[in-house]
C-alpha cells in the first residue's frame, strides 16, 4: 500500500478547502448585504464581517487538523466561539495524490507556521472592486515561505453569468504552482502594479524613478502577485510600511515557486518564523522576471526611509 501523504501535501490539501469555504463566505457576506465595517488603526484598515468570519474558519478548521501547527492570523479574535457551520474537514484529492519535494518529507507539525489574511483587499471590497479580494493562506517552514494557497473569490465576476466564478491557486517551492496559467509580461514595457488606497509621497517618488511605462495601481497583496504571474506587470513595487507578513507569505511561495522574487526595498528576504515581527517595515519589491532590473534602480533616497 501507499505510505501516507507528507504532512506538507496534507496541509496544502486543507488549506486548499479550506479556502473555498473562505471563498463562499466572503460571497455570502457581500450577498447579505450587512458588511459590518469596523475601523481597525483608522479609514484605510478596516475590518468586515467576512474578515471576521473567515478568519474564525480558516484557523478553526486547520487547527482541528493540526493541533501543533502555528497558526496567525490578520485579525484580532476570541478563539473560543467558533461555530460547527464554520468548520471545513475536506481536502483537495489531486493536491494529496502528488508527491512531497523530498526536502519536505520530514517535516512536523511543530515546525510549521501558517500565515493567515482572511480576506486581502478589504477596502477595496468595501468599495465593490470586488476582483481585487483574495484569501491567503501562506505555510512557512524553517522561516521561509514554502508553500500557499491564494483564493480569488470573484475571479470571472465581470465575465458574464455563464463564467465560473472564483478560483482557487496554490504552490509548493518545487514543486511549482497551478490554478492559473503562467504568462510573461510584454516584453520591453515597464509596468508596475502598486497599491491604490495605500498610497504615500514616497510610494509616488520610488515609482516616479522607475520611469515606467505605465503603473497599475490595485488593492491587495494576493492580487498584486496574480498580476505578475499572469503578465499584466512586471514588478510589484510598494516603497512603504503596512503590508505585513500574512500579505506576502501565500503570495511569495506561489511567486518563488514559478521562479519570481520578492523581497522588501533593500532587496532582504522575508522571514516567517512564528515570532517575527508583522510588519514589512521597509516595503515590497516582486518580479517574476527581471528583478535586479528594479532592484538596481530603487534610489538611495527611497531606501533610507525605510528602516526594516
Ligand atoms: P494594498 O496594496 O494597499 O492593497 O496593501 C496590501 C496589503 O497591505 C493589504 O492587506 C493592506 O491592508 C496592507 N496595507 C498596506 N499599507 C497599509 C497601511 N498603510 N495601513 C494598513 N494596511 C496596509
Ligand atoms: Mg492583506
Ligand atoms: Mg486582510
Amino acid at each position: 500500500s501507499m505510505a501516507s501523504p507528507a504532512l506538507l501535501m496534507r496541509v496544502v490539501a486543507s488549506a486548499y478547502s479550506v479556502a473555498e469555504k473562505a471563498a463562499t463566505i466572503v460571497r455570502n457576506v457581500m450577498s447579505a448585504g450587512d458588511l459590518g465595517i469596523v475601523e481597525k488603526a483608522g479609514p484605510n484598515d478596516l475590518q468586515t464581517k467576512a474578515d471576521r468570519l473567515v478568519q474564525m474558519s480558516i484557523c478553526a478548521s486547520l487547527a482541528r487538523k493540526f493541533p501543533k501547527v502555528t497558526i496567525i492570523g490578520e485579525e484580532e479574535l476570541p478563539t473560543d466561539d467558533v461555530t460547527e457551520d464554520l468548520i471545513e474537514d475536506g481536502h483537495c484529492e489531486e493536491i494529496l495524490k502528488k508527491p512531497c519535494p523530498a526536502q519536505y518529507t520530514g517535516i512536523k507539525e511543530e515546525e510549521l507556521v501558517i500565515w493567515v489574511d482572511p480576506l486581502d483587499g478589504t477596502k477595496e471590497y468595501t468599495e465593490g472592486l470586488l476582483d481585487h479580494v483574495t484569501v491567503l493562506i501562506g505555510i512557512a517552514y524553517g522561516g521561509k515561505a514554502i508553500a500557499g494557497v491564494i483564493n480569488q473569490p470573484y475571479y470571472n465576476y465581470e465575465a458574464g453569468a455563464n463564467a465560473v466564478l472564483g478560483r482557487t491557486i496554490w504552490g509548493v517551492l518545487g514543486m511549482g504552482a497551478f490554478g492559473f496559467q503562467l504568462t510573461e509580461a510584454p516584453a520591453g514595457k515597464h509596468i508596475v502594479v502598486t497599491t491604490r488606497s495605500h498610497s504615500s509621497a514616497l510610494v509616488n517618488e520610488c515609482i516616479t524613478a522607475l520611469n515606467p511605462d505605465h503603473v497599475i495601481r490595485v488593492g491587495g497583496a494576493g492580487n498584486k502577485i496574480i498580476q505578475l504571474i499572469e503578465g499584466k506587470a512586471s514588478a510589484y513595487v510598494f516603497a512603504s510600511p503596512g503590508c505585513k507578513k500574512w500579505d506576502t507569505c501565500a503570495p511569495e511561495a506561489i511567486l518563488h515557486a514559478v521562479g519570481g522574487k520578492i523581497t522588501d526595498i533593500h532587496g532582504n528576504s522575508f522571514q516567517y518564523t512564528k515570532d517575527v515581527k508583522h510588519m514589512n517595515s521597509a516595503g515590497v519589491l516582486a518580479t517574476l522576471r527581471n528583478y535586479d532590473y528594479y532592484a538596481s534602480r530603487i534610489p538611495n533616497t527611497v531606501k533610507e526611509s525605510l528602516v526594516p
